[in-house]
């Protein structure tokens, strides 16, 4: 397995000289009101034109495995990091500064997560350090082939050598032969998830003390809306062994969609031609599919599924809050719930239009066929933050439609009515909308994470 370094880049073709993009480069600082690194200004040039100051020697790893390498001598020890002060101190970090920190705490023993979306955009930050750095990808066998043509456009661009990793064959003949190549749109992708990406990934990361990933805050507001810069992963082990033997950076935590964009443009880098046909988050290809605008780019994401579950179990840390709420979770005294449910929390959507339904009221309305008026249910739970934020949109909603024949309701279901309402009421996550029309005893889930009064409005309208 080869390991490469980013000691040449190529010229040619449509890509910009180096001079040309340093420019450009500056200009993107200027217009995202970042600052370049200390002696990185230029550092575009320094790669291309002569050997980087910073570059250490190169050295030949292409007979070592992913999981192999030692620990080096220059690697500094970070066991004692105060993360808390580094991201204080990082706050106002250009994503090439983060980068550049990163790449000089860990050296050879970290390494880019790249996923063949935007993630080439860390490949960039990693060569304008100028210092050595390590890219590797899972390769889950499900993948588009434009993702596949990507990986290689993105390798020959850097003169890079991608470290793939692969599922355990066995697992996957395992998996395959009991359930078939899509389990997962029947029972969920986790399990094809874990076969196919987080075992690997355990695997993979077990050979480093630190990754980079190239997550955001905006790409999913359920899951990701509170990643930092740089973090103790709470999930996954490095090769010190046991939680917290690995760093996780995010150097792109702060920034938008459309700033990544912009910076890929002005650098001129391959993209996955996947984009130009309407793909925003790109995975694996039965669980991706391109977004309408205006759509969030994770409702391109295992759509069948709820917004919860919206994470491939690679960054499973960012929805532990949200799956078991602990006491320590919640963080508002006024607003805590025991686990079993059994709630001393304010009710939620408190509202005299809307109608608290029992446990007999939903099953009643569940069962008719034939209503007279169609409903609007939200499954909710008081301590979600979830169904908190969208207190105040629900409670606008019931009052512009009283009288319009829509009835708006609500269900607790956390606690005791958590099973029936996964059973019988789809409930996947809170809160979970259900539409439920006049004619038909089906029950319509509300497909998006959008819960805003006009995203509502125009799903009843849609659907009425
Ligand atoms: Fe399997 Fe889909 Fe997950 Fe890929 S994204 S590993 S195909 S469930």
């Amino acid at each position: 397995m080869a390991l490469s370094f980013s000691s040449s880049c190529r010229a040619g073709g449509s890509i910009p000289s180096p001079e040309l993009k340093a420019s450009l480069f500056g200009s993107v600082c200027q217009s995202l009101g970042w600052i370049c690194p200390k002696g990185v200004g230029n550092s575009y040039q320094r790669q291309c034109i002569m050997k980087p100051v910073c570059m250490k020697p190169k050295k030949n790893y292409s007979s070592v495995t992913f999981a192999a390498i030692a620990v080096g001598p220059e690697v500094d020890a970070t066991e004692n990091e105060d993360f808390e002060k580094l991201i204080k101190e990082m706050e106002n970090s250009s994503p090439l500064e983060i980068v550049d920190e990163a790449l000089e705490k860990f050296g050879h023993d970290i390494a880019i997560a790249f996923s063949g979306a935007e993630d080439v955009a860390l490949i960039e930050y990693a060569k304008l350090t100028g210092r050595p750095f390590r890219v590797f990808s899972l390769d889950t066998g499900r993948l588009n082939p434009e993702t596949y043509e990507f990986f290689s456009a993105v390798e020959k661009h850097y003169g890079i050598h991608i470290e793939y990793t692969f599922p355990d064959a066995v697992e996957v003949q395992g998996l395959v032969r009991n359930k078939g190549l899509f389990s997962f749109y029947e029972d969920g992708h986790q399990e094809c998830c874990r076969v196919r990406k987080v075992r690997p990934l355990r695997k993979a990361l077990k050979g480093l003390r630190a990754w980079i990933t190239g997550q955001r805050k905006d790409q999913s507001p359920g899951t990701r809306a509170d990643i930092p810069i740089v973090q103790v992963d709470p999930s996954f082990e490095g090769m010190g062994g046991g939680i917290g033997s690995l760093v996780k950076w995010n150097p792109m935590a702060n920034l938008e969609g459309h700033e990544v964009w912009s910076f890929l443009q002005a650098m001129n880098v391959p993209v996955n031609s996947l984009h130009a046909q309407g793909y925003v988050s790109i995975g694996c290809e039965p669980c991706t599919r391109p977004v309408l605008p205006g759509q969030h780019e994770r409702e391109g994401r295992w759509w069948w599924e709820d917004a919860k579950a919206k994470e491939c179990g690679l960054h499973k840390g960012n929805i532990k809050q949200i799956e078991v709420p602990e006491l320590s979770d919640i963080g508002n005294e006024s607003k805590v719930v025991q686990r079993n449910g059994n709630s001393a929390q304010t009710d939620l959507f408190n509202s005299q239009n809307l109608v608290a339904l029992s446990r007999t009221g939903i099953e009643n309305l569940a069962r008719l066929d034939n209503r007279r008026e169609s409903w609007l249910v939200v499954l909710y739970a008081p301590w979600c933050r979830f169904c908190q934020a969208m207190e105040e949109s629900y409670i606008e909603l019931a009052e512009k439609l009283a009288g319009t024949g829509v009835k708006v309701g609500k269900f607790r279901a956390d606690g005791d009515q958590k099973a029936f309402a996964q059973q019988e009421l789809q409930l996947g996550s809170f809160p979970t909308i259900l539409f439920f029309p006049k004619h038909s005893s089906k029950p319509i889930k509300y497909p998006s994470e959008k819960r805003d009064v006009g995203s509502l409005m125009t799903f009843l309208q849609a659907l009425r």
